[in-house]
């Protein structure tokens, strides 16, 4: 049997919602466009969202409109994809990377928090007086780091924050005293920025949101996204609207279609009925393997909605006779795709090269990565998937596990 990494959930009334806009005859940023602002602003409880066409975009707007400048820093997670730190070279200044927390694969704050003491050394290239300007905290596969302390961390420093929320639609944090519920964009940061790539919670081909509470921010960001100019296409070409535009900075060529902003607000009707339907799936592998020692599971926590857009369980490999990589290969042959997230990114040629970083910097990220396996997850997999991906991974830890051959070769001795 053949289980996909992925499927994205694609249904009749998306592909309609599409082929009426083809008709419509307006294709580019445009009325859904404007539609599909307002309703994921209302979904998360944001005052401003400016769509574009991908959340590598939206995190580029975010770092342009907070002002960041070539030579500044930027706190960014190991732990994550390649956009969360490209973003901050785009303008040349330096993403300092950050170790993770084990349990969560997050950014981890008391690292973050040595880095801004001056108490952790920075490697060799980066200048030793860098200001650090601000961070970019990663919900790594939509379990929301605690976004109060945070925001602490960064008012303490005089840092600005824009979250990395590729995987936390819809996603919520519950503040341990008031006990209320945060949605994930929600004021949870000074910008959020969603995903909505081809295999991201909810998806629109290619896209992307920044949300923001600030009118000056969402104002540039929405300028600097269609070339800088001072009125967008829709205000420009709609009955009403002037051909007469200023060009007020040299701005970038991020908008959003109204074909894709079609399918995203079809797929923002079903945002929370998907993540349910991963949440089930989720459950149905912790349950399953939850006693299962060669195994470990992603963090829960009451005091979170997680999105499940990942489930990625660790090897413990001192109880595996295999190693990670082999183990990934097994599971291909049996017909499941699977994937890492991620190497970090201080194991990339790259970084690696141009600001010596290595293992030594970030033991916990070095040493966790090597036994990450993300399992399938997706609205709409079927329970003979999921049963056998639940087989497979249970007979290959039967099969390498040293614990239980031990065992069995001690009863083997007994008898
Ligand atoms: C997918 C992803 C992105 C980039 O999203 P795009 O919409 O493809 O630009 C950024 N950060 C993380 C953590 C991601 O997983």
């Amino acid at each position: 049997m053949q289980v996909p990494f992925f499927r994205p959930r694609i249904e009749e009334d998306e592909i309609e919602a599409a082929v009426a806009t083809l008709r419509s005859g307006w294709l580019t940023t445009g009325p859904r466009v404007k539609r599909f602002e307002e309703e994921f602003a209302e979904a998360v409880n944001a005052r401003h969202a400016v769509a574009v066409n991908s959340c590598t975009a939206a995190l580029h707007l975010a770092t342009e409109a907070l002002g960041l400048k070539a030579g500044q820093g930027v706190l960014v997670p190991t732990m994550t994809f390649a956009a969360t730190a490209e973003v901050v070279r785009y303008h040349g200044a330096i993403p300092v990377l950050v170790d993770c927390d084990p349990n969560t694969g997050n950014m981890d704050l008391e690292a973050a928090e040595r880095i801004l003491l001056g108490q952790q050394r920075l490697p060799g290239s980066i200048p030793a007086d860098l200001k650090i300007v601000g961070m970019i905290p990663v919900h790594v596969g939509g379990f929301m780091m605690d976004v109060d302390a945070v925001r602490r961390l960064a008012s303490a420093y005089d840092l600005f924050v824009i979250e990395d929320a590729a995987h936390a639609f819809p996603a919520a944090f519950r503040l341990d005293r008031e006990g209320g519920w945060r949605q994930c964009g929600q004021d949870t940061a000074d910008v959020t920025c969603f995903s909505f790539y081809a295999n991201k919670t909810i998806t629109t081909g290619e896209g992307g949101m920044a949300v923001t509470s600030d009118p000056e921010l969402s104002a540039r960001m929405r300028s600097m996204s269609l070339h800088g100019l001072s009125h967008d296409a829709w205000g420009r070409y709609a009955s009403g609207g002037s051909w007469d535009y200023r060009i007020v900075a040299p701005g970038f060529k991020y908008n959003l279609t109204d074909i894709a902003a079609a399918i995203g607000l079809r797929q923002l009707r079903k945002a929370e009925e998907m993540r349910q339907m991963r949440e089930r799936i989720a459950r149905y592998y912790s349950e399953a393997f939850r006693d299962m020692d060669e195994v470990a599971l992603p963090a829960q926590s009451t005091d979170r909605i997680h999105s499940w857009h990942l489930f990625p369980i660790k090897l413990n490999l001192d109880r595996l006779s295999i190693d990670r990589n082999n183990f990934t290969g097994l599971l291909k042959e049996k017909g499941i795709g699977c994937s890492v997230h991620w190497r970090p990114l201080h194991l990339h040629p790259y970084y690696e090269e141009t600001f010596g970083w290595s293992l030594r910097d970030f033991p916990v990220a070095s040493r966790e990565w090597e036994r990450l396996v993300s399992l399938p997850i997706f609205p709409g997999m079927r329970d003979e998937e999921l049963e056998h991906v639940v087989a497979t991974i249970t007979d290959l830890c039967q099969d390498y596990s040293r614990t239980r051959r031990l065992k069995r070769t001690e009863q083997m001795t007994a008898f």
